[in-house]
């Protein structure tokens, strides 16, 4: 575990609350928005979830500003024990953001939740509105009646490629379709003018493709903290990006995931070495 730190380092900020707030500094300074995830897998029990709320209600009050924004895994506040449960323990979390003006979005997981995350996002916004956002996935043949059913709701949504296998009969198998889907997904956001919505990818095919258009002014660029850091200096020049950033002592799981996405494995050691990480 004690070897893959150094990697762990590129993609998070750091174990604790105060390391995180070092680098929420720094992106700040750089002109970036945050949206800051503490990092975990599904919580076995209430003491699990107990401690992800209180780090929660922590980085409210730690940064409470506009350009910090949370991303919650619904999984971590118990969302696999017990909808209801889970909708307790994440309205006071929301009730706090709304009043230092932040907002929060779920982070999507496997299909087998998406219903229910769908849902606590819905009865969240009905008890505290415009607070609680919710990324959605263009691999999904669904994600198009959810974006429509959401948007007529007024919930910001994030859309991304889908990081979880799915099964063919729910899903979109290759690349190309997936990337022609989110094409279509991001042009029915832009219709939309929430000024909270956001487009999450650094497939340089997409964004190029999405930056030839002047319709997505209002859409935030969001990028994985340490993933293509030049993509994300290039869009800060000309609009409004926003850095997901993850921190927390569960690190493991969540590099794993990251670094499977990294196909080129040189150049993450060539980066280490210049960056002394
Ligand atoms: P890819 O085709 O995977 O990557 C395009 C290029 O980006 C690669 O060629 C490479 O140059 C670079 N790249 C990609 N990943 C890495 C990496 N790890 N290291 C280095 N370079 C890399 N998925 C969900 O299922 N649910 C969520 O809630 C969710 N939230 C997300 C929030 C944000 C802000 C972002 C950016 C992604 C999120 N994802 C989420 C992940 C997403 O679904 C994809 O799995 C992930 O973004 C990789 O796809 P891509 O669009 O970047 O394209």
């Amino acid at each position: 575990m004690k070897l893959l730190y150094p990697f762990a380092k590129r993609f998070i900020a750091g174990q604790t609350l105060e390391d995180a707030s070092r680098q929420v500094l720094n992106l700040h300074n750089l002109g970036f928005k945050i949206a800051l995830n503490l990092v975990g897998e599904s919580a076995e029990n209430q003491e699990e979830i107990k401690i992800a709320q209180k780090q929660y209600l922590k980085a409210l009050k730690l940064f409470s500003t506009r350009n910090v924004s949370l991303s919650i895994k619904p999984s971590l506040l118990g969302l696999n024990n017990s909808k209801e449960d889970c909708l307790e323990y994440l309205t006071p979390i929301v009730e706090q953001a709304k009043l230092s003006e932040q907002t929060i979005r779920f982070d999507m997981e496997d299909s087998t939740t998406t219903d229910s995350t769908i849902e606590l996002c819905q009865r969240l916004n009905q008890r505290v509105p415009n607070v609680i956002g919710v990324a959605l996935q263009a691999n999904l043949y669904r994600t198009e009646d959810d974006l429509k059913s959401l948007k007529s709701e007024d919930i910001s949504v994030r859309l991304v490629k889908g990081a979880y296998k799915e099964n063919k009969v729910i899903a979109f198998m290759h690349m190309r379709d997936i990337r022609e889907n989110f094409l279509k997904l991001a042009h029915l956001l832009s219709n939309y003018k929430g000024n909270e919505d956001a487009v999450a990818t650094h497939d340089e095919i997409l964004l190029d493709s999405l930056i030839e258009s002047d319709r997505y002014q209002n859409i935030q660029f969001e990028f994985l903290f340490g993933v293509r850091r030049d993509l994300q200096q290039k869009f800060n020049k000309k609009h409004s990006v926003g850095i997901y950033l993850p921190y927390g002592k569960n690190w493991l799981p969540y590099t794993i995931r990251r670094l499977s996405e990294w196909k080129n494995i040189k150049f993450i050691a060539k980066n280490l070495i210049k960056e002394k990480l």
